[in-house]
């Protein structure tokens, strides 16, 4: 609940995970670049605890990293973050199973969702946009017994017809990865995913990118007001 009245108002960071470790599953042509080692997640968890009021954290996938490294030094921390599980990989060797999201529930974290396939959601077709948008999130709801109200843009792809898509569906929030604060409009929702490459420097810049932009925020306001004087 926190954070949906957090999102109502305020200028935000969000950052995205992906995998952390090593995989324990096949991964994805392309998905490498993705998974960060654990001392990477420790490091960027540290410096986000400073400012975690300002901060939102998302994880994709649904990996068993997610549980098994993500939200222990999450919880080390007095963090949440919002897990976005893909419906058909469910209890698949090295995702999450049930359990899995039901304890990440227990632990105070939120899920929403990611979809069935792990497909770009840009050119769906009806049938492709209801097994995605409608027939993935009734499986975890099923899954979790609680409504799910948000999704996590696979691979950062959409289109204006996505967007409409997802409104239509009911969602509240779609999460694009298009980088930048969060300015309060929920469709797309910028996130900034971090990377194999991605440095403690990257991560602190980004976080401190709300901050300028306020400032500079500020700096105009008081520049017009100057003018109208
Ligand atoms: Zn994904």
């Amino acid at each position: 609940m926190r954070v949906l009245d957090v999102m109502q108002n305020s200028r935000l960071s969000i950052i995205n995970f992906h995998g952390i470790g090593s995989p324990k599953r096949v991964l994805e042509e392309g998905e490498a670049p993705y998974w960060i080692s654990e001392q990477q997640y420790r490091q960027f968890l540290d410096l986000i605890v400073p400012v975690k009021d300002k901060t939102i954290i998302t994880f994709d996938d649904g990996n068993l990293s997610d549980l098994e490294i993500g939200a222990k030094e999450l919880g080390e921390r007095q963090l949440t973050a919002t897990f976005f599980p893909l419906a058909g990989r469910l209890e698949s060797e090295g995702s999450l199973g049930r359990s899995h999201l039901l304890e990440l529930l227990h632990l105070g974290h939120r899920i929403g969702n990611h979809g069935y396939d792990h497909v770009s959601w840009k050119n769906l077709d009806d049938a492709g946009a209801q097994k995605e948008l409608v027939d993935a999130r009734s499986q975890l709801e099923d899954s979790i017994g609680e409504k799910i109200t948000e999704a996590a843009i696979p691979f950062g792809q959409y289109g204006k017809n996505t967007l409409e898509r997802l409104k239509a569906a009911g969602y509240e929030r779609a999460y694009s990865s298009d980088g930048g604060s969060y300015r309060g409009k929920p469709f797309p929702t910028p996130r900034w995913s971090v990377r194999a490459d991605t440095s403690q420097q990257d991560v602190e810049n980004f976080l401190a990118g709300h901050e300028s932009v306020a400032r500079r925020m500020r700096r105009s306001l008081a520049k017009a007001k100057k003018q109208m004087l």
